[in-house]
């Protein structure tokens, strides 16, 4: 409701024109959505060194794989000045219509890889308190574009299984790595009730908007792997390297 609020607010006081060319009344305009370029190079999520094919682990890391992420698809560059707009209206000013142009670059993002399609398509949830300041996962919302755009025949579901055991300080407000890797370990548990027999030793696509270090979408996995999924492949917008 307060997120409803401020979005009232917020609407009446930045009136919608194109982000990026400021001359049409939607918020991204046809020809600058397709003037933002995808993400050609990916990187091993574990060692965030390797350059590798669609994100997946680098050779050294798949052996002796303490790391539960199998791949990170980052779909377009955060230092894309549109991008930067979109992720931060859709966010902290509470656009929630942004999350069709933001989920459309994930979409064409996966569509250019070759990688297995999911059986579910699973979004990085909120703590409760959170999406009431909010009023709405911006996770879902994307996970909702995707499963509706990526494969349409095949239906795949949104599955909003997860679950934060408890509120955490947003990772944004912590500055370096470690930290941010306490901040979240054993944050997630799978939702009460869930039901995700269908996921059993299957693939997933797991969709936050941005990430860091990674360290939310390897835990996760974590908790995915440990209720039966076989493969967690992680899909953001972009991501934003942490100044170290
Ligand atoms: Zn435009
Ligand atoms: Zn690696």
């Amino acid at each position: 409701m307060i997120g409803k609020i401020k979005k009232i607010i917020l609407d009446t006081l930045f009136p919608v024109i194109c982000l990026g060319c400021r001359k049409n009344d939607c918020w991204l305009c046809e020809e600058c959505f397709r003037g933002i370029p995808l993400r050609r190079e990916q990187i091993c999520p574990a060692c965030e060194n390797k350059t590798t094919v669609s994100g997946f682990l680098c050779i050294s890391c798949q052996t002796g794989r303490k790391f539960l992420l199998d791949a990170l698809i980052s779909s377009v560059s955060y230092e894309n000045q549109n991008v930067k707009k979109m992720v931060h209206y859709f966010k902290y000013r509470f656009v929630f219509s942004l999350s069709e142009p933001l989920a459309r670059l994930q979409t064409k993002a996966l569509l250019s890889h070759h990688i297995p399609l999911p059986r579910a398509i699973i979004p990085v949830p909120l703590h409760p308190r959170r999406l009431r300041w909010r009023g709405f996962n911006q996770a879902l919302l994307l996970a909702e574009y995707i499963s509706q755009n990526l494969a349409p025949p095949l239906k795949i579901p949104v599955l909003d299984i997860l679950e934060r055991r408890k509120y955490n300080k947003p990772q944004m407000e912590l500055g370096n790595y470690q930290d941010r890797l306490e901040n979240v370990r054993n944050l997630f548990k799978m939702r009460s009730g869930a039901v995700f027999d269908n996921i059993k030793g299957k693939t997933v696509y797991l969709i936050d908007d941005i990430a860091t270090t990674g360290a939310t979408l390897e835990e996760c996995a974590k908790t995915l792997k440990e209720s039966g999924v076989k493969k967690v492949i992680a899909v953001v917008i972009a991501r934003q390297t942490l100044k170290k």
